[in-house]
């Protein structure tokens, strides 16, 4: 396999040695994995792979470094935190690159991240939760506040590596606790980058960054001394977090995968819609837990939304995100490629038929063509599993009951999507779809101080907002009587 050339060294510093931060200190590792580019199949670097006693020592120096945080006046912990989004903002050019390079994403997309993450270190910077005085006499007080758990183990997914660790980062800081954070194997490079970058940020101990692979995961969640995790990533890796999590009763809060649907009711504008549709379901190349999965359409309207999608889908280019022009980049790792080429695979031979896309190109990069399938039957494994990559299928529906049933009828419960003129209808229809967060006439606004977080298998609790914050907590009441 290829090393980078040193033209693309010079260019780039993204090529040298990645270390770990424990205790505030660089940590290497005898034993290391390999980061590629999955748009060449190049090695980009080599990574630590942290022992079970580095993770030891990770998860001690955020214990001894908890007492002195939470001890922090609550403003100089939110400065701190608005200061890691200053840090990612100076250096953004650098980590909008190593995203893509690490990642695949093309460079909107690296934007989006990146941007996102300065904003949301400052608005979660804002936050604070309130202490609540049940009782207030001469003689006695009843408050309940909250309070800070302690160390926090968080483990995020490869498909949006650095917004999603701020989205832990952020809040587990700002309530007092201390963290140690263990990246995807497939995209750790943003991660150490920047934890290197926060040494000199943040105290010691304070956050911690181990990469490994999912056995180091499945240590953090066993540790005795972690008080809680929050993960985002598959359901399958949550419900084992779940039950690691029993050891000691940790707090939890999973942010896991989902197949949302998306119900477009007849009185649309077929192009716009289409094109909003596009971008709903093929964004990140589709690797994205709130994507639109499946795509409901109505009756009266499909074939000309089918045209119209597939017309605006052959516009979009896909490629190497570093080069100008790309519009959606590969597919991130090896191991969801070949998922991809199964599910293709099993497509074909089930004999659906494809309005776009479903065949592999030859060359390196894990490169996965835009694929529409044409009104495929319900109990295909392209309707009712989680693709996690650019293979959407189109359904045709005529009533609303029967849609509505059908958009619920999955494990999943992440979110969903209404698009129509009669608000009075979409917004019936949206208060009957089980999942956390239903769009009506747009798709993938999030926000800080908005909650997000999944219903049935997509999840348990809240990220975001102050139910997010108040995740990292534990309620406290005090009683306290004067009356001595
Ligand atoms: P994954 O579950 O395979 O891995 C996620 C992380 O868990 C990685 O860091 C991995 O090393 C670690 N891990 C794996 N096994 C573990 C174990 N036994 N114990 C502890 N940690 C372990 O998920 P992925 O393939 O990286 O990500 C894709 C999935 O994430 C999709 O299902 C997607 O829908 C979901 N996702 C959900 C959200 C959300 O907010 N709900 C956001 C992004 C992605």
């Amino acid at each position: 396999m290829a090393m980078a050339t040193q033209a693309e060294k010079a260019t780039f510093d993204f090529f040298s040695d990645y270390t770990m931060t424990i205790d505030g200190k660089s940590a290497t590792s005898t034993a290391t994995f390999e980061a590629f580019n999955p748009a060449t199949e190049e090695v980009i670097a080599s990574v630590p792979d942290a022992s079970r006693d580095q993770l030891d020592s990770a998860i001690a120096a955020a214990k001894s470094a908890f007492a002195g945080w939470s001890a922090r006046p609550i403003a100089e912990r939110q400065a701190l935190v608005a200061k890691i989004g200053d840090v990612i903002e100076a250096h953004a050019e650098d980590f909008m690159r190593l995203l893509t390079l690490e990642q695949g994403k093309a460079r909107a997309g690296a934007e989006w991240e990146i941007g996102g993450s300065v904003i949301w270190c400052r608005e979660i910077a804002t936050q604070s939760l309130a202490t609540h005085v049940a009782e207030k006499t001469e003689s006695r007080t009843v408050e309940t506040s909250r309070v800070p758990l302690g160390v926090v183990g968080g483990i995020t997914p490869w498909n949006f590596p650095v917004l999603l660790a701020v989205w832990k980062i952020a809040p587990a800081l700002v309530a007092g606790n201390t963290m140690v954070l263990k990246p995807s194997p497939w995209t750790p490079l943003c991660t150490l980058k920047l934890g290197e970058l926060l040494r000199d940020v943040l105290p010691a101990g304070v956050l911690n960054i181990v990469s490994g692979g999912n056995d180091l995961g499945a240590w953090l969640t066993q540790h005795p001394d972690v008080r809680k995790i929050s993960f985002t990533g598959s359901t399958a890796t949550g419900r084992k977090i779940m039950e690691s999590a029993a050891g000691n009763l940790k707090r939890i809060t999973l942010e896991l995968g989902g197949n949302d649907p998306a119900i477009v009711l007849p009185d649309v504008e077929v192009e716009k819609t289409a094109k909003e549709l596009f971008w709903a379901a093929f964004q990140n190349t589709s690797q994205f837990c709130v994507a639109a999965k499946r795509v409901y359409v109505h009756a009266d309207i499909y074939d000309s939304f089918a045209k119209a999608l597939v017309d605006y889908a052959k516009t979009v280019k896909v490629g190497d995100g570093s080069q100008q022009g790309t519009d959606l980049g590969p597919i991130q790792n090896k191991m969801q490629f070949e998922k991809l080429k199964n599910l293709l695979d099993d497509a074909r031979s089930a004999g659906l038929s494809f309005l776009l896309g479903g065949e592999i190109p030859e060359g390196k990069g894990y490169f996965v063509p835009v694929t529409i399938i044409d009104n495929p039957p319900e109990d295909s494994r392209v309707v009712v599993e989680e693709a996690f990559g650019p293979v959407l299928p189109l359904l045709k529906f005529d009533d609303i009951e029967d849609v509505v049933a059908r958009a619920n009828d999955t494990e999943y419960g992440l979110a969903a999507s209404v698009w129509g003129k009669d608000i009075d209808t979409a917004r019936r229809i949206a208060g009957r779809i089980e999942a956390g967060t239903v769009w009506i006439n747009e798709i993938h606004s999030f926000s800080p101080h908005v909650a997000f977080g999944g219903h049935k298998q997509s999840g348990i609790g809240i990220e975001n907002a102050l139910e997010g914050l108040a995740e990292y907590t534990n309620s406290q009441t005090i009683v306290t009587n004067r009356a001595v």
